[in-house]
């Protein structure tokens, strides 16, 4: 587990071509810089951790490319301690953003493999206080529901439901749908049964999987 002057070189220049790719948080930038995501990645693509490519992390799934990671959390404005659920806990390279700018994290990834890694790994790292769990994203988490803040790192097929009725009004929550690429959605919630829905271009996911496949 080593961190090297040239690895936060290499983060410096990564963050400057996000910026350049339109992220303008500078909370998100200042994340991406200090997070060492080659240690989120198998030793075999180390070399290539700090390029703007997502990598595969075992049992099928990816590490999303860094600046889908940057696009989403920026659709989320998230405010220092807001109530965020992520779906898809994967590598938890994520989630290490989300707790970056200092929110509350609730993850829950279906892999047990990845689950358990990330488990492993986010601790050593230095992020003790996030909350994750390991089951059927579908669902959400009811007992810590409302969310201010929801996102879903895998590509749902249609908007789910379950999920919007733990955000809170006035929450965001940010999903990817459709099956083969997905359309970056923004859902807004406006009142008890009423939503806000914006898209935000093309995106490509792996698949956000249910209880049966
Ligand atoms: N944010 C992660 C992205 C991983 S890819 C990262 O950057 O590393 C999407 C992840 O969603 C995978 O790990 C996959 O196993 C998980 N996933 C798919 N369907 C899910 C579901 N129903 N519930 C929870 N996690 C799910």
């Amino acid at each position: 587990m080593k961190d090297t002057t040239k690895h936060l070189g290499l983060r410096k220049k990564l963050a400057e071509s996000l910026k350049n790719k339109g992220i303008e948080d500078v909370r998100i930038l200042k994340a991406i810089e200090s997070i060492p995501r080659h240690l989120f990645l198998d030793s075999s693509f180390e070399a290539h951790a700090y390029q703007d490519k997502a990598f595969p992390i075992g049992a099928e799934q990816t590490i999303s490319q860094p600046f889908t990671v940057a696009f989403q959390t920026q659709l989320l404005q998230l405010l220092e301690t807001d109530r965020v659920l992520e779906i898809g806990t994967g590598s938890g390279y994520q989630t290490a953003v989300l707790l970056e700018m200092k929110t509350e994290v609730y993850s829950i990834e279906r892999q047990h493999e990845l689950f358990r890694n990330a488990k492993r790994m986010l601790p050593k790292l230095g992020y003790h206080s996030v909350s994750l769990f390991f089951g059927d994203g579908y669902k959400g988490l009811p007992e810590k529901a409302p969310f201010d803040k929801i996102i879903v790192t895998a590509g749902a097929p249609e908007a789910p439901k379950t999920l919007l009725s733990q955000l809170k009004i006035g929450g965001r929550m940010v999903v990817p749908l459709g099956v083969e690429t997905q359309v970056m959605t923004l859902y807004i919630r406006t009142g008890i049964a009423s939503f806000d829905k914006q898209t935000f271009g093309d995106f490509r996911f792996v698949p956000m999987l249910g209880d049966r496949n």
